[in-house]
């Protein structure tokens, strides 16, 4: 009898679950749940959405001829519920599984009482992107609550439409757990060069109608206020299910949950308490929750991830140990920085213009010698 996999959640860890999976096995029934009305798309595009660059159809991962093609069931609908080895969804529909993958993604996470509602909002959707079109007219002030890679890429997009933009943020430099000292400062800088207004150690105690209040009594208004200060996974399926979850469904390196058959990968799941919330490595565990779930013996490696962004008209990277001995140049291109210990190089930083990407990351992971990278 042929089996049934089923996996819950269209974004990349559930799409490429589910390709592993018919990779793996050509005959088996694949169901793919996708709560949200559009062909599973590529989520770091959907702040383009913001500015007409992109829509649906054209951040679409795949075609739906794709789907026919692999024989994978499609199935525009919400799981609401795991009960008796079947999945019961939205549209009233059970399905009996084999095995399950849960890909459930993550939503925007809102701090204290702060909910999603009026002008609060978070940029993880098709439909956040389309909220905040409407909302705001070309010249309304903009507040965006994280300076972190997400916060800043948003940032840059409101700016692009035209928005007076601030960017709070709670600590005392951007991005300062993935860059150095004076990679922040430049970052910065560059922010301020690009229109965008930065506030640091701006730390949020309320909402109050279309005001931000700070710690320190001072009050922002904004159009539209934009929450970009984490993720916080989906696992309200695992939770019912009586999987063992912390901030996300504990899942080992074979992808595997507490339950026999069951898996997780990406946004939904954590390995060795660590929740990546990170594209690539949402792909990879995908892959391999798939593979497995197919009857494969996968197994995830976590590597060593190199931090990459392309926002407020420069690019930056960080990757590995940005401590100890440092060889760093900084001028009108930007900021660039190598770590070393005994002239090999073991973490790189750069703020600034044509970043050689592939270059710093092979570098980096490999140990490369100093000599061998131009600043
Ligand atoms: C604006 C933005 C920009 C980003 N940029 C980058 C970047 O530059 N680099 C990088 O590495 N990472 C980036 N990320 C993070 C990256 O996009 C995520 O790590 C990745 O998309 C996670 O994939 P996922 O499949 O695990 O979850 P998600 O993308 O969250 O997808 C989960 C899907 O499951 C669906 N779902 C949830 N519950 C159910 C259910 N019960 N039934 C059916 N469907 C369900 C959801 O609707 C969603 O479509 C970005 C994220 C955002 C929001």
């Amino acid at each position: 009898m042929k089996n049934t996999i089923v996996v819950v959640g269209g974004g990349v860890a559930g799409l490429s679950a589910a390709q592993a999976a018919r990779k793996q096995d050509g005959e088996a029934r694949i169901l793919l749940y996708h709560a949200e009305p559009y062909l599973p798309y590529y989520r770091p595009r959907v702040p383009q959405l913001i500015i007409g660059e992109a829509d649906p159809d054209k951040i679409a991962v795949k075609t739906e001829q794709f789907y026919r093609d692999q024989n994978i069931e499609l199935i525009q609908s919400p799981v609401l519920a795991v009960e008796d080895g079947e999945v019961v969804a939205g549209d009233g529909s059970r399905e009996a599984y084999t095995t399950l993958v849960l890909a459930t993604g993550g939503e925007s996470f809102f701090p204290g009482n702060i909910e999603p509602e009026g002008p609060v909002q978070g940029l993880r959707t098709v439909a956040d992107a389309y909220k905040l079109q409407e909302r705001l007219c070309v010249g309304d002030p903009v507040i965006v609550v994280g300076g972190g890679l997400l916060g800043l890429e948003a940032a840059t997009y409101l700016k692009r439409a035209g928005m007076k933009v601030t960017v709070l943020e709670g600590e005392s430099g951007l991005l300062n757990r993935q860059l150095d000292e004076d990679g922040s400062r430049r970052l910065e800088e560059e922010a301020e060069n690009f229109g965008i207004a930065v506030r640091l150690n701006a730390r949020v105690s309320a909402v109050e109608g279309h005001a931000i209040l700070l710690e320190d009594g001072e009050k922002l208004e904004g159009a539209a206020l934009l929450f970009s200060i984490g993720m916080r996974a989906n696992t309200e399926l695992a939770r019912k299910m009586g999987l063992a979850v912390n901030r996300a469904v504990v899942v080992n390196s074979a992808m595997e949950t507490s339950k026999a058959g069951v898996y997780a990968a990406g946004d939904a799941a954590e390995v060795d308490g660590r929740n990546y919330g990170l594209f690539n490595i949402s792909m990879e565990q995908g892959a391999v929750a798939g593979t497995n779930a197919a009857g494969g013996k996968a197994v995830w490696q976590p590597p060593v991830i190199p931090y990459v962004m392309q926002a407020l008209g420069v690019q930056t990277f960080a990757m590995g140990e940005l401590t100890g001995e440092r060889v760093q140049k900084e001028d009108a291109k930007g900021y660039r920085a190598l770590y070393h210990r005994e002239g090999r190089i073991v973490g790189a930083v750069w703020v600034g213009e044509k970043c050689p990407m592939a270059l710093l990351r092979k570098a980096v992971s490999q140990n490369a010698s100093l000599a061998e990278i131009q600043l």
